[in-house]
């Protein structure tokens, strides 16, 4: 079939991420990736300046992890796991536990981001249930917020962000203010006022608070002080209150340490993982929380957590995830984010003076202009294809979150493009 062929019979049939079916949008034809780019059925290559959607940090296909799925898609490729467990799920697990801080030991592995953010919820509520805490079944979250798609977690992102058009059926939450010190700022307690303030009047209704510790993506682009997650894990311990960390787009290295956590020094009772976990192979995330609130919810009137997707554990997944986190203790990832970090704030900090910039935002691996308003998607296309670079805007926000396999001229390529979405 000629490309072309295929193309027609993509606009026809397939609906691609936040995207028209009835007037497709310009997509590219991939047809292999491998290190820090994708290249094209055309043979054009490109840089992914967005690690295809902030999960390819050690690169794409990374030998060691394709060989790692490849020899378990031989010996198994799926079985349910209840009544079953696996070694790739318990090898994982013991690589999860030993990288995160004491405590954070038991592990429920889910099918994607959004999933582990609802059983996060969900077992947050059990937990408050299992206490006799009734009345607890609102979260608390940020204006700003973002942790994923499906109804459950669309309720707890930004409430007048990308999810407005489905509040008639969506769960009520609770919203303080975003917080609006940055980091690396002087810090002010009136940052806290808002949360503070909601978790005093609300908090007998409220089972946990969810953030993204420190970044705010999905939503916002924004880095924010970490002495807020140490305010917030006092109002919460004060309240009975559970902290839920959504670490799915900082955990494994994004914002210079290990998890985003580290630089507040702070530990929730739950925190959610993904993307990065597999090295951007496969989806696959979990949610992970303490001896105290596992045995709590297993006390409950249920006995257990009532969750279990039909995938769960994929054995393929978790080998993708072993073989991640192998990968990741074999190399200075964290001098490489260091480094990336350093010419990302000198190359894109000139950028502040081009009148379409309103801010510009570095923090490890992540690089933010922005703007007033963005390009058109033609104009970003053709940009795109012009530089070589793959970068994919969105809102106000023209950003960069690269593998940290990427080179200083690459990164260089990178900045430039950006700096052109920008008008310079
Ligand atoms: N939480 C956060 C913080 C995220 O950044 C994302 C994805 N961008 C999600 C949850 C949802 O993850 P997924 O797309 O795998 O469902």
């Amino acid at each position: 079939m000629l490309l072309a062929e295929k193309q027609s019979l993509d606009r026809q049939h397939v609906w691609h991420p936040y995207a028209s079916m009835a007037s497709p949008p310009p997509v590219s034809m991939a047809v292999a990736a491998q290190g820090t780019k994708i290249r094209l059925a055309d043979g054009t290559e490109l840089i992914d300046a967005v690690s295809s959607w902030w999960c390819a940090a050690h690169g794409h296909n990374p030998p060691a992890i394709v060989a790692a799925i490849q020899a378990q898609a031989e010996r198994m490729c799926h079985v349910m796991f209840a009544g079953f467990t696996h070694e790739p799920a318990i090898e994982l697990a013991e690589a999860l536990v030993k990288q995160l801080p004491a405590g954070l030991n038991k592990i429920f592995f889910a099918d994607s981001g959004s999933i582990a953010v609802e059983c996060a919820a969900k077992m947050a509520v059990q937990y408050q249930v299992a206490r006799g805490q009734t009345k607890r079944c609102h979260l608390a979250a940020l204006k700003g917020g973002y942790h994923g798609d499906t109804l459950g977690a669309m309720a707890l992102s930004d409430p007048n962000g990308m999810h407005t058009l489905f509040k008639g059926i969506l769960p009520q939450h609770f919203f303080a203010e975003q917080p609006k010190i940055r980091f690396g700022a002087r810090w002010d307690d009136a940052d806290f006022e808002s949360m503070r303030l909601l978790l005093e009047q609300q908090g007998e209704k409220i089972a946990a608070v969810i953030v993204e510790p420190v970044f705010q993506g999905g939503n916002a682009m924004w880095f924010y002080h970490p002495e807020y997650l140490k305010k917030l894990r006092k109002a919460c311990d004060a309240q009975g209150i559970l902290l839920i960390f959504d670490e799915i787009a900082t955990g494994f290295g994004r914002t210079g340490k290990r998890f985003a956590l580290e630089h507040a020094g702070v530990l929730p009772d739950i925190l959610t993982v993904g993307k990065i976990l597999t090295g951007g192979c496969v989806s696959l995330a979990a949610t992970i929380t303490t001896k105290h609130v596992a045995d709590t919810v297993c006390s409950g009137e249920a006995g257990a957590f009532m969750h279990g997707p039909t995938y769960m554990a994929n054995p393929i997944a978790c080998a993708a995830g072993g073989a991640s986190m192998r990968l990741m203790e074999s190399y200075d990832w964290q001098g490489a984010v260091l480094r990336i970090e350093r010419e990302l704030k000198e190359q894109l900090e000139p950028y502040r003076s081009l009148p379409a910039v309103k801010d510009v935002r570095v923090l490890g691996a992540i690089g933010v202009l922005e703007l007033h308003k963005l390009p058109s998607p033609e104009q970003v296309h053709a940009l795109v294809h012009a530089t070589g670079v793959w970068l994919r805007p969105f809102d106000r926000f023209v950003y960069t979150m690269p593998p940290f396999i990427t080179s200083s001229e690459e990164i260089s390529r990178i900045t430039m493009a950006m700096g052109h979405l920008a008008g310079g």
